[in-house]
């Protein structure tokens, strides 16, 4: 099974109303003559989704939500739910980011609740797992990882294909220390395996995103492994022709 690259940019709490609009021209812009072998996301914070969505209308550039409360309707004050992330334009919403789990203090069971509720309202889930610098120096890496992916696989497993993974270790996110291809293709291939154990075609037809500190300059490495099927990209998808030239380094 073929699987399209997915370049995903992250434009976490940035980027709001007028200047995400802005932004999201220039990315529609810059990406023109990525090849058709890339599928391109970015996600604006909550409050420019719409404006963002109805900017990119008739463009190759779709629109995520940065996270969603798995609730549809109810006395939530201040969560969004996936049919409003509908609503608003999206198509895709970044869930369980490290920033999430550490901040917000996001547990495996809500990452799962979120993805579940992303996958029953049609909306694709890109899920993100990854250790700490100290899990990696406790050789913990793919206890936690796997532990991380456990919570939700079976909910990407109801509609196989559908759902991305994203694996962004948490000490390459916003420090500029990318993982080496090898550090990543070895985690990626282990999350492909632990799929395989769930159900080959779920692990042939899941893109597995690497994320962490990827720039121009690094991309195309990442990008050649090949269990890398893409990338979710934090500070450098501010920067439309510096996103338009990671998502130009996905080979052809
Ligand atoms: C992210 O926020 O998902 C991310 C990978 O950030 P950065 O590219 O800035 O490391």
């Amino acid at each position: 099974m073929t699987r399209k690259y997915l370049i995903a940019g992250n434009w976490k709490l940035n980027a709001g109303g007028p200047n995400g609009v802005e932004l999201a021209g220039a990315v529609a812009q810059a990406t023109r003559e990525v090849a058709p072998n890339v599928e391109l996301v970015v996600a604006p914070p909550f409050t420019a989704l719409a404006a963002v969505a109805h900017e990119l209308e008739e463009k190759r550039v779709e629109v995520a939500g940065q996270n969603l409360y798995p609730k549809d309707s109810g006395a939530f004050t201040g969560e969004i739910s996936a049919p409003m992330l509908l609503e608003a334009g999206c198509r895709w919403v970044i869930l369980g980011h490290s920033e999430r789990r550490q901040l917000f203090g996001e547990t495996d069971a809500l990452v799962h609740d979120k993805v579940a509720a992303a996958m029953r309202a049609g909306l694709c889930p890109i899920a993100c797992i990854g250790e700490t610098l100290e899990e990696r120096e406790a050789n913990r890496t793919l206890e936690v990882v796997f532990r991380q992916l456990d919570a939700f696989s079976a909910e990407l497993n109801k509609r196989p294909g559908y759902g991305v993974i994203a694996y962004e270790p948490v000490w390459a996110i916003g420090t500029g220390k990318v993982a080496t291809p090898e550090q990543a293709q070895e985690v990626h291939a282990a999350i492909r395996k632990r799929l395989n154990d769930l159900n080959p075609t779920l692990a042939q037809g899941t893109r597995i995103l690497y994320g962490g500190s990827v720039k121009a300059d690094n991309a195309s490495v990442l990008l050649a492994c090949p269990d890398i099927d893409g990338a979710l990209v934090g500070g450098a998808s501010l920067d439309a022709e510096g996103f338009a030239k990671i998502a130009k380094a996905a080979p052809r």
